[in-house]
């Protein structure tokens, strides 16, 4: 990142105060979550598991939760990064209009943001799709430990989404709970997988503060998948000036006025820091005569 584009960051921040702020995977990268795609904007990992998949196969549920038995373990000691701090600033400064993000790890909440709308939901609870009833992710794991112990404790490359790379390819003995009020359920972590449509009223909801936003800044999110981009595009149709933080291509590249590659937590912090730095030349405060 050069001095620069913080400069032109910062210009653009301190122009827009009701900022509508697009957060994804990049945001996390710095926490020790990766993210899903290159530089390129392709899937970096195997894709990741899709509804349908997920709601269909039996053997495919049994290998999500056994990856993820491994996989969540880091996603739920993760620690919000530098970009999550800044934006978490930028909100008790009263910049931040709306804040929606693509990510499920609840980081920026725990940064201290609260304008927030996970718009694929929250990774760390669990919904029964038959009945509807819904626990804690860390007692389902805990449950699942406790009819699997020899699936536990094991290394693994991991995922956005808490997914992981296990060496197993058979993953027909992993055992699956069911559910304790109806008997009949599917467990699913209560998050928008790939292939599944995010529920209306939390589009509906981000929309209508674009629509009270007077410029909107997105971060670390390529925008492939439609649930994000749509917004890039209304924004557009609205003609609100947009600028991009990422590493990397995105699908809007030719929406943004201003488009910074760097990391996120770097070029945000740099851009806070120039925004509390008065102009050159601006007399801030008299130095104290010295004594003689
Ligand atoms: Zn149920």
């Amino acid at each position: 990142m050069s001095d620069s584009s913080a400069s032109s960051l910062a210009t653009f921040l301190s122009r827009h105060s009701r900022l509508f702020v697009l957060t994804g995977a990049g945001m996390s990268t710095d926490s020790g979550i990766p993210d899903y795609r290159d530089q390129q904007g392709a899937w970096k990992r195997s894709p990741p598991m899709t509804h349908q998949t997920f709601m269909h196969s039996d053997i495919a549920r049994r290998r999500y939760w056994a990856r993820s038995l491994v996989g969540f373990q880091a996603l739920s000691e993760a620690r919000p990064g530098r970009a999550h701090r800044a934006l978490a600033t930028l909100e008790r400064g009263g910049r931040i209009e709306q804040l929606v993000t693509q990510n499920v790890d609840g980081l920026h909440q725990r940064a201290g943001s609260r304008r927030v709308i996970d718009l694929h939901g929250q990774a760390d609870v669990v919904r029964c799709m038959h009945c509807g009833a819904t626990q804690m992710r860390h007692a389902v794991h805990a449950a699942l430990a406790r009819i699997n112990p020899h699936w536990t404790g094991q290394e693994a490359s991991v995922g956005p989404d808490g997914d992981a790379d296990l060496a197993h390819d058979d993953f027909g003995d992993f055992s699956l709970l069911s559910c304790a009020r109806c008997g009949d359920g599917i467990f699913k972590p209560d998050v928008v997988f790939f292939g599944d449509s995010v529920p209306r009223s939390r589009v509906d909801a981000a929309f209508a503060a674009l629509e009270g936003a007077d410029a909107m800044l997105v971060v670390g999110s390529s925008l492939m998948v439609y649930s994000g981009y749509r917004f890039a595009r209304r924004a557009a149709e609205l003609g609100k000036p947009m600028a991009c933080i990422n590493m990397g291509r995105t699908r809007a590249d030719a929406l943004f006025s201003l488009k910074v590659e760097a990391s996120a937590g770097e070029t945000l912090d740099a851009a806070l820091r120039t925004m509390a730095t008065p102009p050159a030349g601006e007399v801030v405060s008299q130095a104290p005569a010295a004594r003689t």
